[in-house]
């Protein structure tokens, strides 16, 4: 089962919500914690796993041969990103917007283009006993995000719980890490921010026709406006989690809550439970 823990905004809990699920599960089950927050993964700073193989990720960059090339200009009609530009006796690409996609080579009708890989970011491996890490690095300065994440998902095992760690917000690289998962928990706080985000987030995993559910990180601040929503939209909320100076303290410490406070096992236990039930149901 794919279970994918994402929220509309950054800040929510939403680590401390995959790091506590998978460390939970991995008592009973074998684990794949994916990190698709490739931007700034994290998650191993709290599941502190040794990180032993790393895979460079390449994206195809297209490379003219001017001697073949006519300058038909068809490559840079198909290209949607314009990361390529035909003049009048030059043909010019710029790899950063150059998202890979092999089109304009598959359409040059002198078969002039040949591609070369551009290094985007790194998959990195890791683990030990039932729980095994991938997460995936971009490059600094970098923005081609859902490539890594793609490579990062390769390693997916069917047999296997995965746990996917998306990346805050509602842009391209969450609807790659979402997308194929059985279920999403969407981690959100009782703030109007918080519900703002929630509910466009919401959009996303709807339109991509998964299951979700919400999570509601600490519990005490701000208004019911997110159970309210949660109701009216008739989306189950699985777990509250409460604001506590303790929790705070071992977030900051880097000390995941399962393992800070292990009577929180059983929680994130039941929530799979209640995951499970609902994939099932579906
Ligand atoms: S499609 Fe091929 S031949 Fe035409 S401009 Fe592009 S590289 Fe040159
Ligand atoms: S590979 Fe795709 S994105 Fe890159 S230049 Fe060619 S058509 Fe554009």
């Amino acid at each position: 089962m794919i279970i994918s823990v994402a929220s509309g905004k950054g800040g929510t809990g939403k680590t401390l919500v995959a790091t506590s699920l998978a460390l939970s599960l991995s008592g009973n089950y074998k684990v794949q914690l994916l990190d698709c927050d490739v931007e700034e993964p994290n998650a191993n700073i709290l599941l502190r796993l040794a990180v032993d193989q790393s895979q460079p990720v390449y994206v195809p960059i297209p490379k003219v041969d001017e001697t073949k090339c006519t300058y038909c200009g068809k490559c840079a009609e198909v290209c949607a990103y314009n990361a390529i530009v035909v003049l009048k006796e030059k043909v010019l690409v710029f790899p950063e917007l150059c998202h890979g996609c092999g089109a304009c080579s598959y359409l040059c009708p002198e078969s002039a283009i040949t591609e070369e890989g551009r290094e985007v970011g790194v998959v990195e491996r890791g683990g030990s006993g039932n729980l095994e890490l991938v997460q995936g690095r971009l490059a600094i300065g970098e923005a081609m995000a859902p490539p890594v994440i793609r490579e990062v998902k390769k390693y997916i095992e069917p047999a296997n719980i995965v746990i996917i760690d998306v990346s805050p917000g509602t842009s391209c690289p969450v609807v790659e890490a979402v997308k194929g998962s059985d279920f999403c928990l969407l981690v959100t706080e009782p703030t109007p921010f918080g519900l703002n985000d929630l509910s466009l987030a919401v959009e996303v995993v709807r339109k991509l026709g998964i299951p979700c559910g919400v999570v509601i990180n600490r519990v005490g601040v701000g208004s019911e406006e997110v159970e309210q929503y949660c109701h009216r939209e008739e989306i189950p909320i699985l777990l509250k989690i409460p604001l506590d100076r303790n929790i705070a303290t071992l977030y900051s410490r880097g000390t995941p809550l399962v393992e800070g406070v292990p009577r929180w096992r059983e929680e994130f236990l039941k929530l799979f439970q209640d995951i499970r039930s609902i994939v099932v149901a579906k």
